[in-house]
């Protein structure tokens, strides 16, 4: 039987991020189209190249987009909001980004005009990558635009290529839509008409095989999605090319018959997330279906243990043909380990990036195919990084085991319940009603990260940028002395990420200098790679914080992030559960609560950005996860005394679901995202009663929109038709650091003004 090697996808963005470069340089009108389009083209050959030389059978092509692949989709299909004026079948790449960015022109203050905004962006699954989402409203007409993926099919054939053309299912990208009255399944028939067209041109250009992306296949799927998976497959089946359906981001679980049984001629599966499906599998599948095993992990940074893959591939090649892939698309791992020179040889000898994930399948392929000892040198140097990363030092600290052993259910418990560390609050803080604060960070401006990459290119010295984040700060506190907000912040001026200026200070998280993952758009982010036990040496934001309290007789709050966050968006460990990972990190920044409270912080917030999103995509898991993850966000906050005001702040606007655990968080005082929405989020309290105080956001911080405070006052007096206004905060949706200073001054003065019109009609 013969094994092959397919990947599902592979970083766009560029080893050096080429394409984030080319696409600003083209959007700040610095290069043409022509240049842009050619920027791409190089970056698809490349990677064509690359993944050929690595031993890739399969290459996939239309796996490259210029901004991503479901606008890509929605464009394909002419699913273009008739707001952006292009013709039906005739949006070109203005059209596109327009879509994707919005459009008009941006004016020296900030505002919007005349243009057209963007479609909404949200996280694909559980991924910390964005996609633009299908709009679709009764009446529109839908007609095919020129099909990038036969374009890029050719293109890769004209280079002597063969590729397995890539596209987005017609099921998942519906699922994915939002319907403007209109449910968007009332277009299954039309949409499945044109992918039909797209497979028949396929065909023509001459693809033997096309892969088809269904990853909801791994969600709760609905009757209504069943049904038109089933309706999707008997059509397309019959349209040219053979289908490869692609599943990823979990297992199939309950669908697992159900996929088997579509008629189509291959089908890939998740074995990092789901590797327990195998079994299951390989009794449901008919024989003619050629299975795509996803082996290495497309979602994480760690080198695969070969030899104990090949145990368990050999009976199965034995038996028919294979073909090895990645879980998922590698979209969502940095690019190649070899351009990582400061990181130590010790951690790198345990990770693999695209490039050495694609080596890997390689490597296995040709184990199965012509045996183990035509790639013995290999499987040794896989086998001993993994041996010795079971038993490194540099992961396992017995200190940490031993703390984290020790962890007892009083650890988790706050002195005495929310009503009485209420009123010890309020006897150390003496806040008006209505009390007025900020997230955290003020405008992160030019000034300021030039003077960061300064500091780090070491053409300013410490002490010098030392001086003037001293100034910034100083600068900030004597502001919101001065526009009279109740509860300060420091600004975080010397923070670059909320995340990755912890887990620089943490024991257990390497980073990297290239490892670049596509966030959305030219955006990309650096996530750290959580790799051993965690623990701090030392306090890490106590400084600031004593610095910034010393310029004011007002509360600042000391400012952290939360465990739960710090694990989601980092590269964590695959050797422990996640679980055991957050609970070292909920020590560690535990301490730091503790430090910062003995410092003399009155205030200490906790931001869980992420604790919403880190949610599995099946509801029967939800349970174990809010679990541990409130666990750990308690344990963080829980040593301080009850007049120490715990705050968190979490920006989404999708938790009413959720609420009972963020009741459950136990905090003080929360602050969330409701401006965008006009307060709807806080519908979900007309059924739960939030037992703290919250601040519902009243600034949409998102846009450069400036509030005025009557607008201010409505939305909190839509607040108030749920909590009381003893509950209430006034603050903005999130930090201020993408704002510029000319915004964030005229917003926040209307916001205190709010708040005094608000006590005075209490
Ligand atoms: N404290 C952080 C800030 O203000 C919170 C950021 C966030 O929620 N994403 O920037
Ligand atoms: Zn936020």
């Amino acid at each position: 039987m013969t094994v092959t090697v397919a990947t599902l996808g592979f970083p766009r963005i560029g080893p050096r991020r080429e394409l984030k470069f080319a696409l600003e340089r083209h959007w700040s009108g610095k290069a043409s189209e022509a240049e842009l389009l050619d920027a791409a083209a190089g970056l698809r050959a490349a990677a064509w190249a690359r993944q050929k030389a690595l031993g890739a059978d399969w290459l996939p092509s239309n796996d490259f987009s210029l901004y991503d692949h479901v606008l890509d989709t929605s464009v394909m299909l002419g699913a273009v909001p008739e707001r952006y004026g292009a013709a039906p079948g005739e949006a070109d790449l203005g059209t596109y980004f327009a879509m994707a960015r919005g459009s008009g022109e941006t004016s020296d203050c900030g505002h919007n005009h005349g243009g057209q905004t963007a479609l909404e962006m949200t996280k694909w699954f559980d991924t910390n990558y964005h996609y633009m989402v299908p709009e679709l409203t009764a009446g529109q007409k839908l007609a095919l635009n020129r099909p990038k993926v036969v374009d890029e099919y050719r293109e890769a054939k004209a280079l002597g290529y063969e590729t397995r053309p890539v596209l987005l299912g017609p099921v998942t990208w519906l699922s994915l839509a939002k319907g403007r009255g209109v449910d968007p399944f009332d277009y299954l028939d039309e949409v499945l008409g044109l992918y039909a067209a797209i497979l028949g041109q396929l065909a023509n250009a001459g693809a033997q095989w096309v892969q088809i992306d269904e990853p909801v296949l791994v969600l709760d799927l609905s009757e209504q999605q069943r049904r038109a998976l089933t309706r999707a497959y008997a059509k397309l089946t019959r349209c040219g090319p053979k289908l490869m359906l692609a599943t990823y981001f979990g297992g199939l679980d309950d669908n697992l018959g159900f996929a088997a049984s579509l008629p189509v001629a291959g089908l890939h599966v998740d074995l990092v997330r789901a590797p327990g499906q195998l079994d299951a599998l390989l009794a449901k599948a008919p024989k003619g279906l050629l299975l795509s095993l996803g082996l290495v992990d497309g979602r994480n940074v760690w080198r695969a243990d070969l030899e104990a893959l090949l145990d368990r591939l050999e009976p199965i090649a034995a038996q028919r043909d294979l073909i090895l892939a990645p879980s998922c698309s590698l979209l969502h791992v940095p690019v190649d380990l070899a351009l990582e020179p400061k990181l130590d040889d010790e951690v790198k000898q345990w990770l693999a990036f695209a490039v050495q994930k694609v080596d890997e399948l390689a490597i296995l392929a040709r184990a199965l195919n012509e045996g183990r000892d035509s790639v013995a040198a290999a499987l040794a140097a896989s086998s001993a990084a993994a041996s010795a990363r079971k038993v490194s030092p540099r992961i396992h600290d017995p200190r940490v085991a031993a703390r984290a052993a020790a962890v007892s259910a009083d650890m988790r418990e706050r002195r005495s319940a929310y009503p009485a560390r209420a009123v010890a609050q309020q006897a150390t803080l003496g806040l008006p009603a209505f009390p007025t604060t900020t997230i955290g960070s003020f405008p992160q401006t030019a000034e300021v990260r030039h003077a960061r990459a300064e500091h780090n290119r070491g053409n300013l010295s410490a002490a010098d940028y030392a001086d003037f984040l001293r100034e910034e700060t100083a600068r900030t506190i004597a502001w919101q002395e001065d526009v009279g907000l109740d509860m300060l912040v420091h600004g975080e001026f010397e923070r670059n990420d909320m995340v990755q200026y912890f887990g620089e200070q943490l024991e257990g998280f390497a980073f990297t200098v290239n490892g670049w993952v596509q966030s959305y758009g030219s955006r990309c982010v650096r996530p750290p790679i959580l790799y051993g036990d965690v623990s701090r040496p030392q306090p890490m934001t106590v400084e600031w914080w004593r610095y910034s309290q010393s310029l004011t007789a007002r509360p600042v709050k000391g400012m952290l992030t939360g465990p739960v966050t710090i694990l989601n968006w980092s590269f964590v460990r695959d050797d422990q559960p996640r679980a055991a990972s957050c609970r070292q990190i909920a020590l560690a920044i535990r301490d730091e609560v503790l430090d910062l409270e003995a410092a003399g912080a009155k205030a200490i917030q906790i931001d869980e950005a992420a604790l919403r999103e880190g949610l599995p995509l099946r509801r029967h898991d939800w349970d174990a996860y809010l679990d541990w993850a409130v666990d750990c966000f308690r344990l963080t906050a829980s040593g301080v005394a009850d007049a120490t005001q715990i705050h968190t702040h979490m920006c989404y606007s999708e938790f009413n679901d959720i609420l009972p655990a963020i009741g459950a968080m136990d905090a003080d005082v929360i602050s969330i995202e409701t401006a965008r929405s006009q307060m709807e989020l806080l519908e979900g309290f007309a059924d739960y009663r939030y037992p703290a105080a919250i601040g519902p956001g009243v600034y949409d911080i998102h846009a450069p929109r400036v509030p005025g405070e009557d607008e201010m006052v409505a939305l909190m007096r839509l607040a108030q038709a749920h909590l009381a206004p003893e509950q209430l905060w006034v603050n903005p949706d999130c930090g201020l650091k993408t704002r510029r200073w000319e915004e964030v001054k005229p917003a926040i003065v209307a916001m205190v003004k709010a708040a005094e019109t608000l006590r005075a009609a209490a």
